[in-house]
């Protein structure tokens, strides 16, 4: 499986735009996941054409929350390729919704974690402030959890996915939200994702570059810098 950073705050290859929000494409060999849109749906094509993805190569669109800079490249996307389904969590504005649906596009609503295809998971709905879900990959040699911006806690969304899963996690990346936290606080999330079993961590998007410090200090070889145009590849597990 290849992971594809075509969203991000943080700078990278020369030729791509960088702004704020986060998306990233998923491709496997059966499915092409969009995770999140950028907050401009001119810069996310812009930046999937320049990385050699072309947009109807994806087949599902999943949005981990409702703000502008994760949702916002959407109508510029579905306008390229509505034949996809927008996997939201229910919470979602009804407007929203009839506005995905008008596109042609199918809509599905997960408020409990499942499976959305081969190797593809959510956590489902989670929190009580903003809405949100996490998306969780098996690949080998551990699953890869996916954050938007994590509102409802990062450590907590990691745990659910644990739970879920039942499995080692091999790599967390996305937006942490971390902004504005003290150093200890920040030590005390990374550390407690070693509790959990996060064997690589990616901080990015909203996460802060006083989190991203930390996570490179406490994860030493094993911090992921994630940034506009990071390309991952990962095996897929043997037995489904
Ligand atoms: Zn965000
Ligand atoms: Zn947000």
């Amino acid at each position: 499986m290849r992971l594809t950073v075509v969203y991000d705050n943080n700078p990278g290859a020369p030729g791509l735009q960088t702004a704020w929000g986060f998306s990233c494409v998923i491709e496997l060999p059966e499915t092409t996941v969009l995770f999140d849109t950028g907050g401009d749906g001119r810069i996310l094509l812009a930046n999937m054409a320049r990385l050699g993805i072309d947009p109807a190569t994806v087949d599902l669109v999943a949005l981990s929350h409702i703000h502008g800079d994760h949702t916002g490249g959407l109508e510029d996307f579905l306008a390229r390729n509505s034949e996809v389904t927008v996997c939201v969590p229910p919470s979602f504005p009804a407007e929203f919704k009839r506005a995905v649906q008008a596109t042609g596009a199918r809509l599905l609503e997960v408020s409990a974690g499942q499976r959305l295809a081969d190797h593809v998971y959510t956590t489902g709905e989670m929190g009580t402030g903003i809405r949100e879900q996490a998306l969780i990959l098996q690949a080998e040699p551990g699953l890869v959890v996916i954050t938007g911006c994590a509102h409802p806690g990062v450590v907590e969304m990691v745990a659910e996915a644990k739970r879920l899963m039942d499995g080692q996690i091999e790599l967390v990346f996305g937006g942490f939200h971390l902004g504005g936290q003290s150093r200890s606080r920040l030590e005390a999330i990374a550390h407690a994702f070693q509790e959990l079993g996060v064997r690589r961590a990616g901080p990015c998007h909203c996460s802060g570059d006083e989190a991203r410090a930390v996570f490179a200090g406490v994860y030493g070889d094993n911090y992921e810098p994630i940034n506009i145009g990071t390309r991952l590849e990962l095996a897929l597990p043997d037995t489904q």
